[in-house]
Order: structure tokens, then sequence, then C-alpha cells
């Protein structure tokens, strides 16, 4: 998932269009932008324009769709695939308008105490029309208002009450708040188009980079920033609340692993550098006799460039991605067996033929998309096949909003390393150890590494809040 937010630019849909698009890789499964044109002079009405749709950011917004989304206050949201089929009623950002105060939600995050803090809300009347936890930010924020508060307290308010990851985005009818978690588990950063009072927000700095923004600083972890401007002509202002004080910061190391562009700075880590890094710690760690070194494109690439580097190996790119495969396809014939693997990567049969080659690759999770690769780089005529992986095994889901699948089918939970490697049929494995991951990270206590140890910086209660945080339902059992 992913957060944009555009302040006092004469288009801020089409920069929220542009930082959404730089981010897409965060989220295909639907994308959204509300849009608000404050009044310039007396007399005149506030304008909120939305749109929201299912796919892929330029699908969403044509041109014309684009052109219609007025104003120079904007946020958008891309949401990444979770358990479950994609649905127009859970995209983002979420509105809701009550008694005369218009709001609009998106969230970055999982959390863990959302079911019940639903059930309260609506015991109190509120009426849910989505299962997205931005609609309960919503819904908590209005009731903190109805009580008195003013919007940012109402935020803070909201933020207290829930357990979890969040980043959050939320625009009002004349502010712009951005909020992360205690924890910081998820990125926020904030920045400012170069000579303007135009202020940009944004999961990751890659956007920054598309929209010509300068990072300025991330939103602290337990920190709220509030942008706001006295009338549509004046410049904005940047108020930084402590709404909660932070115990330490747990960012999702998997960030760095696989999430964020190599061209993004998270966490104050250059994702490039950082996995060329992981790369040159995995040849350390487990060094291979090998003709070549080749990514899994394109999440293995620095990786691997890395590794070849560590192990003074040649870097080859041998195995070919089509760029064009979308979401659905028609299904082949039943002897195309390996369609499904194919489409999206063929290897160079003549370069692997008689070679021993060491394959890289972010995480093992279920194990049967590498047991595909590595069956191709087999019949390809590859004499040996290693696979280096630069991430320690995934034995546990996360809670925070990653899409892993459930322990039950994480292969690591079952199998050991040599039963691994024997399964997807190499001639070695190896996944860089957690105190490798460590070792190559500048403040490596400030990271969750729960997905690989267990130890979730946020706890759950019980398994029903795990199973919530997951997007999941505990069947109850029949009587
Ligand atoms: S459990 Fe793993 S994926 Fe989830 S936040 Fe922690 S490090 Fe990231």
């Amino acid at each position: 998932m992913s957060l944009i937010g555009i302040y006092n630019h004469p288009k801020a849909a089409k920069m929220a269009y542009f930082g959404l698009y730089a981010q897409q890789h965060r989220g295909q499964q639907s994308a959204g932008i509300v849009s608000r044109r404050p009044p310039k002079r007396e007399g005149e009405v506030l304008q909120i324009c939305e749109h929201l749709g299912l796919g892929l950011v330029p699908d969403v917004f044509p041109e014309e769709i684009l052109n219609r989304l007025r104003g120079s206050r904007a946020i958008g949201h891309v949401l990444y695939s979770r358990s479950g089929s994609p649905s127009l009623r859970d995209a983002e950002p979420f509105r809701i308008q009550h008694r005369g105060i218009d709001l609009s939600v998106a969230h970055n995050g999982a959390l863990l105490n959302a079911k019940s803090l639903r059930l309260r809300m609506e015991k109190l009347g509120a009426i849910f029309h989505t299962a997205t936890d931005s609609e309960l930010f919503a819904h908590l924020i209005i009731d903190a208002m109805e009580k008195g508060d003013k919007l940012p307290e109402a935020v803070a308010a909201a933020c207290k009450e829930v357990r979890g990851a969040f980043s959050l985005l939320v625009l009002g009818n004349d502010q712009m708040i951005a909020v992360r978690d205690p924890l910081g588990i998820k990125p926020l950063s904030i920045a400012r188009v170069e000579k303007t009072d135009t202020w940009v927000l944004a999961s990751e700095t890659c956007a920054f980079d598309l929209l010509e923004a300068q990072k300025v600083r991330s939103v602290r972890p337990g920190e709220m920033v509030v942008i706001e401007a006295d009338g549509a002509l004046a410049s904005p202002t940047l108020t930084s609340i402590q709404w909660a004080d932070s115990p330490g910061c747990k960012h999702c190391v998997f960030e760095l692993v696989y999430f964020a562009r190599p061209d993004s700075v998270v966490f104050g880590e250059e994702v490039y550098s950082c996995r060329k890094r992981m790369g040159i710690q995995a040849a350390r760690e487990a060094p291979c006799e090998a003709d070549c070194v080749m990514p899994l494109p394109d999440s293995g690439v620095y990786f691997a460039l890395g590794y070849a580097q560590g192990a003074g190996l040649p870097y080859e790119h041998a195995m070919i991605r089509n760029h064009y495969v979308g979401r659905t396809f028609i299904q082949p014939t039943q002897e195309m067996r390996s369609f499904d693997v194919r489409i999206k990567l063929n290897p160079v049969s003549g370069f692997i033929r008689g070679r021993r080659v060491v394959i890289a690759d972010d995480s093992i999770v279920r194990g049967t998309t590498v047991r595909g690769r590595t069956s191709h780089l087999r019949e390809a005529g590859a004499r040996e096949v290693h696979f280096r992986v630069s991430s320690p095994p995934v034995k546990f889901p996360c809670l925070y909003g990653v899409d892993f699948p459930s322990r039950e089918e994480l292969i690591a939970v079952h199998k050991t390393n040599e039963e691994i490697r024997e399964y997807i049929g190499l001639d070695s494995l190896h996944h860089l150890t957690l105190e490798g991951l460590k070792a190559i990270l500048e403040k490596p206590e400030d990271f969750c590494y729960a997905c690989f140890d267990g130890n979730y910086p946020v706890p759950p209660n019980d398994e029903e809040e795990a199973a919530a945080a997951r997007g999941l339902r505990i069947e109850q059992p029949e009587d």
C-alpha cells in the first residue's frame, strides 16, 4: 500500500497521480485520489472531487478523469492485493461526510484490534460500508469530533484507540494531516517542491524524485504533522504534534529486502546499496564455485549484483522477463504445463547450457515458483543451479499489512534448509542469516524482523486479532 499527499499546488490531483505512478509497485489492486479546491473568495464553496477504481494507476485515471479532479490539495492511495478478490468498495481514500465535515482517509498498514473497535462503533450507531481500516479511522475521528475535539485532536484520539501498524493521511476541510504509529513500522516522509510552498507526503522517496520535490524529513514515529493554510492563497504552515511517545523504532525490514524501489531511501537506508550489501554479506556467508550469478528479475537484481561482487563471479542476465504480462491471460492448453512460470521469465538456453549458475532472489515463501524456475534452468541445460536468498527463511505471517500466506503454507515452517534444497531441486541453497541481515544495517535495533523470528513488536492479544490483521476471518466451529 502506498500514500501520496499534495498540499498547495494548482494541479494537486495530477501531482498525486504521478506520485502514485512512481509508487505503483506497492499496490496494483486499486487506486484512488480525492482532491479539494478551497474557496478563493467569499461566497465560493469548497469543491471536492474523487475518483477510485480497480487496477493500475494509468488505467484508473485516464486524462479526462484526471482533468476533472480539481483543487490544490489531494491525497491518493494504491492498494496492495491482500487476501480475497479485489473490491471497488475497499479502494481508498475512504471519504465520509458528517454534519458539515468532509473527511478523507488513506492508510498504509494493518490494525490488530480493528474488529473489536468496529463492533464498538457499530453499537454507537456507525454504519460501515467497507472492510478497510481507513473507514474505521474515519468513524473514530468523527466520534471524537462529536465529543468536541478539533480535527488534529480527533485524529490523535483515534490513533490512541488502535493497535498495529499505520501511516495515515487525513484530508479535512482545511487541513492535511500525516501520522505514523509509535514504532514507525511503515514509512512516510515529507518533501517540498523546490522554491514553492507546495508540500508533498509519500510512502517512498522515489515519488519525490518524479515530482521534483526535496525530502525534508520522515514523519517521526508517534508524530502527527498538520499542514494548513488560512485561506486558499495563504502560505501553508506545518505543525508537529507528538501524539504518542515512541518506545523506539521497529521499521519493517521487508521494505529494504523487497518492497521499496531501489531508488528510494527508506528508514534512512538507501535501498539500492542496502540490497547490494545483502549480496556481499551472503557471498561472505555462502561463497560458491560457479560460472555466473543471475538475478530472478526484478526483485533479486541488486542483491545478485552484490553477491557477484562479493563472490568475484561474473554477473549475467540470462533470465528474460516479459514486461507486458497482464494480471490475467487466456489459459493455455493442458500440455503447456509450465506456461504460468515461463510467460513471466524465460532462461536463455544458449548461454545457460553447461554452466554452473547461482540464482538470487529476495525470499522463498511457498517454494513453488523457484522450483519451477530451477526446473527450467535444468531443462535449459544448466550443469548446476545454486540459490542465494537475500532474507532469512520466512516462518511467520506478517500482522502489519504484508500479505504472506498462512503459516501452514510457508515452506520454511515445515522443511529444513536441506529439505527445501531437495524439494526445489538445487545444488545448494543459502538464506542470508538474521545476524547477517542485521550486520548490514546502520541501526539494526530499529527494525521489525517478526516474519523471520516471530517477535512481533505489537503482539496480537489472541488468534482472532492475528487473523483479523491479516484480513482473514476465523471460521467458528459448528456446534
Ligand atoms: S513482520 Fe516482516 S513484513 Fe511484517 S512488518 Fe515485520 S518485517 Fe515487515
